[in-house]
């Protein structure tokens, strides 16, 4: 039976949505096959984060605390990851496909030589074992896979498992003693240094407002596709090609080589569609493409498409949405 331990996702004690979708999969599985889950928060002072979690009708919320754990210092996480699964005979560790699973769960994995998938949009019994559908080269292919191994190590996309539900009861919490000596010490944690955006990330937000190459500066970015985010209350996002340019950072750039994400809305200004961009943005709910271009790709994926210029349809949906 299925012994899955789901590992959630926090900023500073903030717990991430995202996290839901790995529960969700786990809530899956156990209806399919019975079994139970464990949730394990690691952190510093993540009481409250672990509080959230009782809901879902996990068989333990666990908690890892210690000061060396106040950050996400993926070698130390990786090794108390790995302890825990041992220890509680874990059959799968899942998190949600995320820049911090990608960075902490391969390494754990790699601990307990166990083998991975990433990127899990589906997953089905099959006897005593399960078979799984992943996401592969920017959503072009779609992979059947198995994995074989005493426990084994999947992410998840959150627009795959959308539907966690809450249980009756509360789930336990249980503190995990934390054996500092046992935590690598190779990296040392500096400092991080994070804008102060004011808006949500594009990763939780429920509406993606995302800007292209059709805006020229970080100015006009701002005025039209910060005004347009904040009008509807969701995040900003980017192409890469302004990343490339310099005119948005990092952060926001939604594709392949940039964040996933899946909100309710997500409006495309000046993208052409490009399919690295549509990989970041394809399981959107509903897709809204504005471009003066009739004849962009993006139209192709688009549920409501207006053509026309950004510089002047963009300000008079603002001014429309204030009122
Ligand atoms: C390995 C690899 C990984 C990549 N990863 C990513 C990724 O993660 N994310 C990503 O986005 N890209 C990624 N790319 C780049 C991708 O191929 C495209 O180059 C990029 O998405 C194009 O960005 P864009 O749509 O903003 O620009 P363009 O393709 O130049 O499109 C601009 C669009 O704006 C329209 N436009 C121009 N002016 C206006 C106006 N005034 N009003 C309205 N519309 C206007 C045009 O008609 C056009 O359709 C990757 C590429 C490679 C090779």
């Amino acid at each position: 039976m299925a012994n899955l331990l789901v590992i959630a996702e926090h900023d500073g004690g903030q717990l991430k949505q995202v996290t839901l979708s790995a529960v969700a999969f786990a809530q899956r599985v156990i209806a399919q096959t019975g079994g139970s889950f464990g949730i394990l928060v690691i952190g510093e002072n993540v009481a409250g984060t672990a509080d959230q979690l009782r809901q879902y009708g996990a068989a333990a919320v666990l908690v890892a605390e210690h000061a060396q754990l106040k950050h996400p210092i993926s070698d130390r996480y990786a090794r108390v990851i790995a302890d825990v699964a041992t220890q509680h005979r874990a059959t799968f560790v899942v998190g949600t496909a995320s820049t911090f699973s990608k960075d902490i769960l391969p390494r754990a994995a790699a601990l307990l030589d166990a083998g991975m998938l990433s990127d899990v949009i589906e997953v089905r019994p099959d006897g005593d074992d399960f078979i799984f559908k992943r996401v592969m080269f920017a959503g072009n292919v779609i992979a059947t896979a198995k994995l074989d191994g005493v426990v084994r190590f999947l992410t998840v996309r959150a627009a795959a498992f959308t539907h966690s539900t809450k249980a009756s009861e509360s789930s336990p919490v249980a503190s995990i003693p934390v054996e500092a000596d046992r935590l690598p010490a190779f990296i040392e944690y500096e400092g991080r240094e994070a804008k102060v955006a004011g808006r949500p990330d594009p990763t939780e937000a429920r509406v993606v407002v995302s800007g292209g190459r059709a805006l020229k500066n970080a100015e006009d970015f701002e005025r039209l596709i910060g005004g347009l985010a904040d009008a509807l209350g969701g995040a900003a996002g980017s192409s890469r090609a302004l990343v490339d340019a310099g005119i948005t950072p990092n952060s926001l750039q939604v594709g392949q080589t940039g964040k996933i994400v899946a909100p309710d809305l997500y409006i495309a200004v000046g993208i052409s569609g490009a399919i690295q961009h549509l990989a970041g943005m394809k399981d959107t709910k509903v897709i809204v493409a504005i471009n003066k271009d009739a004849d962009a790709p993006i139209f192709e994926v688009a549920d409501y498409g207006l053509v026309g210029d950004a510089y002047q349809v963009v300000p008079e949906l603002v001014e429309k949405l204030k009122k």
